[in-house]
């Protein structure tokens, strides 16, 4: 058999700096990169050059339909890229953020992807409620979420799967992996055959995985996140990421207004008349200032 020595496939696992690129007849090869820093990240369509039988590096990356990333100042830290859709997994207890929750949706906005907002652990009943309404001002917005409880059914969550690429994002402790094992039963046996693929029997922190659930939806996990920094968008784009917002935006006395301190802000005459939520203000507020 001769092996073509340049190809194009798709990253379906990233570990630091070692991939595992899935070809066109379904190979999984595994890959590293040239450069130092890891610049390719799971979901990437990549060249890449076969170097032996089980072996490749990737060149370079085709054009990406999104890319989903934090930063801060120093540097980028991509997530997932050509993904369509972004469910960020929250849960009754332990307390979610609802600062990263905003962080996400806002990143999501720019990246012009769709959005879920999971409200897993829904069995535990008073927790529900609180949860519930601490969630409340993001249903108002339009936001969709979807209740369910991933140790006991995630039927629910399938329809909203279906011809999506997605990506799930979360705190450590809100039942992501129970979610992704409930959904892909066969998931943790995939990863095993990854990590061996890839020579890293350890468990790294830096994993991503993208499985397909069927031939048109695909899911991405990957690790959980505790911090998820901005620093690359400005107060415009901070602003139009509150989605409610956006019937005042551009009406303020000042057309620089920042929306903290100046008089005659429509942003904050619409909080005030109870038709924004003080919560979100006061997040758009401190993110916009990097004061986090
Ligand atoms: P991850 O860190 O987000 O991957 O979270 P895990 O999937 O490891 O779940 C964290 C803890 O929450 C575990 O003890 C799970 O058993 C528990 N858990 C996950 N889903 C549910 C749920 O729907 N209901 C309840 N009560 N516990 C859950
Ligand atoms: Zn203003």
């Amino acid at each position: 058999m001769t092996l073509s020595p340049c190809g194009i496939g798709q990253i379906v696992a990233a570990y630091s700096r070692q991939y595992l690129v899935e070809l066109p007849d379904g190979e999984l090869l595994p890959c590293l990169s040239r450069g130092k820093t890891s610049e390719f990240v799971c979901g990437d369509n990549v060249e890449i050059k076969r170097t032996s039988s089980n072996q490749g590096v990737i060149e370079c990356t085709l054009p990406r339909l999104s890319l989903l990333f934090r930063s801060d100042a120093y540097r980028r830290k991509y997530i997932a890229a050509n993904i369509t859709q972004i469910i960020i997994v929250v849960a009754t207890e332990p307390p979610f953020s609802d600062e990263l929750l905003t962080r996400c949706l806002i990143a999501a906005h720019e990246q012009k992807l769709a959005t879920l907002i999971v409200l897993n652990k829904c069995d535990l009943q008073s927790a529900t409620i609180q949860a519930r309404a601490q969630l409340s001002p993001y249903q108002n917005a339009g936001y969709r979420i979807l209740e369910l409880s991933a140790k006991d059914n995630i039927e629910p969550l399938r329809p909203y799967l279906e011809n999506q690429t997605s990506v799930l994002i979360g705190q450590s402790g809100m039942g992501k992996s129970t979610l992704i094992n409930a959904l892909l039963p066969d998931a943790q046996a995939v990863t095993r055959e990854i990590s061996s693929a890839l020579n890293s029997g350890k468990h790294t922190t830096t994993r991503s995985h993208l499985y397909h659930i069927n031939a048109h939806s695909h899911l991405i996990d990957c690790p959980g996140v505790q911090a998820f920094g901005l620093h690359h968008l400005n107060a415009d784009t901070i602003a139009a990421g509150f989605v409610e917002f956006s019937p005042y935006l551009g009406k303020c006395r000042f057309s620089n207004c920042s929306h903290q301190h100046e008089p005659d802000c429509t942003l904050k005459m619409a909080q005030q008349q109870g038709k924004i939520d003080a919560r979100r203000l006061k997040l758009f507020q401190e993110i916009s200032q990097g004061a986090f």
